[in-house]
């Protein structure tokens, strides 16, 4: 059978991953820096982001459910998995295994895990998102009793703006709560959480957005490299008469004659409807605004300026987290983890 090739692609630097991953390390100070690869690795494919980042040197991995662990459960043999959503009855005959720790969220979850006996654990408390996690009373009030505590740890609201108060209170609750419980260490910092320094370190960090090329903060702006490039084929090429509309909603109209590119990419590939009239591609160094609403699996480019551009040509869909976060309305995390699965995915 022949091989079909995908008429979308990312490529993905598998070296800007490492050194995003040093540079996090590097910021963590003594604390060991580990790495979130829930979701498929945030969208760019778990199984060769986690190899990847053991080089690196990454001993720590955190996923959110028991799927996800299971999927890299052997290649993280030996080294440390936690599943933050914890274990629910129907988890435990997986979590029995011995994979990966659960990260106990509740109080239910808690004496679900107590009647295991002995086997290792995490634990989350809740200091102020109100999210998942026990609070600090249950755990001075002695609820973790005959657990072996690996790591305790909690979840920062505001790390992307670093002056907001709560992040200093946040963190002196989970050092408040770390002087009355025992775990072997306490863990705070996320990918924007490494960049506020070293009290937010404690014992390890957990950065999941800036491995993948997010950037949040002004301080991981030299620090952090882009790991995602979209491209996309052209499929066919036209000229909009001047007065001629473009699209869906008929958006777009054509102030003079207008030479597009249809791409083969669209929103069941990620690239949402916040893209419509404001998104940017590129055919080597010359601009290609996207013009009119994205369609599911297409998009209108104006090449104007590329008289060379013909079907079957690739075209760079600027993909850079920040600008296209600005340019879309979405956040950085939602532009990772909505990268569907029609891609073709080269690491280069
Ligand atoms: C997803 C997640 C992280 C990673 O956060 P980033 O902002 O992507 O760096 C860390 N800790 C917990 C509990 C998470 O859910």
């Amino acid at each position: 059978m022949a091989i079909l090739e995908a008429p979308l692609r990312l490529r993905l630097d598998g070296d800007a991953l490492a050194r995003n991953w040093r540079a996090l390390d590097r910021l963590s100070g003594d604390a060991a820096c580990g790495a979130a690869v829930k979701a498929d690795g945030y969208g760019l494919g778990v199984t060769q982001v986690v190899p990847r980042l053991i080089d690196a040197g990454c001993r720590d991995f955190f996923v959110a459910t028991w799927a996800e662990a299971l999927e890299i459960a052997e290649m993280t043999e030996g080294l440390s998995l936690t599943v933050f959503h914890g274990v629910r009855a129907a988890d435990m005959p997986t979590a029995k295994a011995g994979h990966a720790r659960p990260c106990l969220n509740s109080p239910e979850q808690v004496q679900r895990w107590q009647q295991m006996g002995g086997a290792p654990c995490d634990v989350m408390v809740d200091t102020g998102m109100n999210r998942l996690g026990l609070t600090p009373e249950q755990v001075s009030g002695g609820i973790l009793k005959g657990l072996n505590v690996h790591t305790l740890m909690s979840h920062l609201a505001c790390s992307d703006e670093p002056s907001h108060p709560l992040n200093r209170q946040q963190r002196e609750a989970l050092a408040w709560i770390g002087e009355r419980a025992s775990a072997k260490r306490l863990s705070l910092a996320n990918s924007a959480g490494v960049a506020l320094g070293g009290d937010y370190a404690f014992g390890l960090t957990r950065p999941g957005l800036s491995l993948y090329g997010g950037i949040q903060v002004p301080r991981l702006e030299n620090e952090i490299a882009s790991v995602v490039a979209v491209e996309a084929e052209v499929i066919q090429r036209r000229t909009a008469k001047a007065g001629e509309t473009v699209g869906y909603g008929a958006t777009f109209r054509a102030p003079a004659n207008t030479e597009l590119a249809i791409l083969h990419i669209g929103y069941a590939d990620g690239y949402l409807r916040g893209f419509s009239g404001s998104g940017m591609a590129h055919f080597g160094e010359v601009e290609c605004p996207v013009v009119g609403r994205v369609s599911m699996d297409l998009i209108a480019v104006s090449v104007d300026a590329c008289p060379q551009v013909a079907e079957g040509d690739w075209i760079a869909v600027d993909y850079d987290l920040p600008t296209a976060a600005a340019q879309s309305g979405l956040s950085q995390y939602e532009l990772l983890t909505g990268l569907g699965r029609r891609y073709q995915r080269l690491w280069i």
